[in-house]
């Protein structure tokens, strides 16, 4: 079968053609990659656009006026997702998060939810958000079916948090979303926290502190180089070695089991029964070898790699008028092709890399 084959980076789309090898028919289903990785967890960005400019991920310099956002008719549709997601639900995804750029921006996404809930009801539906819209829509999104939502903070402190959004948006605001949030029933929430040395690293221990007892789970996150826009540079990182051993100098604390094999945060509980926090260490530990995450773009393009320089065009594929039955036999040889591992590659070199954008990609 070929493919229309994108590579879209901060400034430019490139497209051209690639044969993927016929399906192999002896392929068991569901579909395991070259590595052995089943196919269990699907990212899908609802759209390139946000509202903040987070400094680590769209920087205004770049993301600014003159920066090519898709136009309206190239983002998947409502019925494409849904019909997408149903075929990646066969081929063994047990999980869906709709994220982007900023989720909540995308017109209509209750309806989206309403209709993913409704397409694959045994699926975990969640969304990641940066919570500026979340307060207004957290009962419809309860209602429409989502399980649960992931909140980023990445400060308690106003100003700090005001700086790192560029977009100078409060702290409260935020914390009032995560509390309406909860109360809306998507407990327990889960609070990442992207920790880059020097700018909010002084501010972890307060973030254990505040979300400690709550029953929400603060992630602290690695600094990585998705893209090719954030200036990433090894002494940004924080390792979370470093993030776990400065909370137990603060806050006695253990590592718990993973909830299920493959899970990406490492699990610490605090000993006083305050609860637990997560690390989430991609670049001092990758996980490539559990990795069973794909991600379909704003544009429906599929890639297998968060860090990959090249995706599949699902959406040619759908809109050529093919059947569920040929794009399911894509998805199945793509996955099947799989051999992605950038995590256990990463150098000072590849992080210069042309890699396609977070909030395209999805986060
Ligand atoms: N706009 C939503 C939000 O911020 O939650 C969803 C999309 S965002 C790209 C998804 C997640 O990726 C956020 O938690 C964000 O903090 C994280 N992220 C973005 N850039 C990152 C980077 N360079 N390193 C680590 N995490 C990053
Ligand atoms: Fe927007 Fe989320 Fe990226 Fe921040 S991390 S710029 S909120 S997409
Ligand atoms: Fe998965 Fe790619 Fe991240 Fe490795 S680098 S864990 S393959 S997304």
């Amino acid at each position: 079968m070929t493919f229309r084959i994108i590579s879209r980076t901060d400034d430019r789309t490139d497209t051209k053609t690639l044969a993927i090898p016929a399906l192999d028919r002896s392929i068991s289903s569901p579909v395991l990659d070259t590595r052995r990785r089943g196919l269990h967890d699907l990212r899908i960005s609802v759209t390139d656009r946000c509202n903040f400019r987070c400094t680590y991920c769209m920087p205004r310099s770049v993301f600014n006026e003159a920066y090519p956002f898709l136009p309206h008719d190239e983002l998947l549709t409502f019925e494409e997702i849904v019909r997408l997601a149903k075929i990646f639900r066969a081929h063994g995804v047990e999980k869906i998060r709709l994220t982007g750029g900023e989720p909540l921006l995308r017109h209509g996404i209750e309806k989206l939810v309403a209709m993913l809930s409704a397409a694959v009801p045994d699926a975990e539906l969640t969304l990641t958000t940066n919570g500026s819209a979340l307060k207004a829509k957290a009962h419809a999104l309860k209602a429409a079916g989502l399980n649960r939502v992931t909140v980023s903070l990445d400060s308690l402190d106003d100003a700090t948090f005001r700086a790192m959004n560029d977009a100078d948006f409060p702290v409260q605001r935020v914390l009032d979303a995560i509390h309406t949030a909860a109360a809306a029933g998507l407990a327990p929430l889960k609070i990442n926290m992207v920790v880059r040395r020097g700018i909010n690293d002084g501010h972890i221990i307060d973030m254990a502190r505040y979300f400690r007892g709550s029953g929400n789970i603060v992630r602290f996150i690695e600094f990585m180089d998705v893209g090719a826009t954030n200036g990433w540079k090894m002494d940004d990182v924080v390792p979370s070695a470093e993030i776990a051993r400065r909370i137990s100098e603060v806050f006695p604390c253990a590592p718990l089991n993973p909830n299920y094999a493959g899970e990406v945060a490492k699990r610490w509980r605090y000993l006083d029964g305050a609860g637990e926090f997560g690390l989430i260490s991609s670049v001092t530990e990758a996980f490539c070898g559990a990795c069973t995450r794909a991600r379909l773009s704003t544009d429906g393009t599929l890639y297998t790699c968060l860090f990959a320089q090249k995706g599949y065009s699902l959406k040619s594929l759908l809109r050529s008028g093919i059947d569920d039955t040929e794009i399911s036999e894509a998805v199945q040889s793509i996955w099947h092709h799989r051999a992605d591992n950038y995590s256990e590659l990463r150098t000072a070199e590849t992080a210069k890399q042309k890699k396609v954008e977070m909030s395209y990609i999805g986060g």
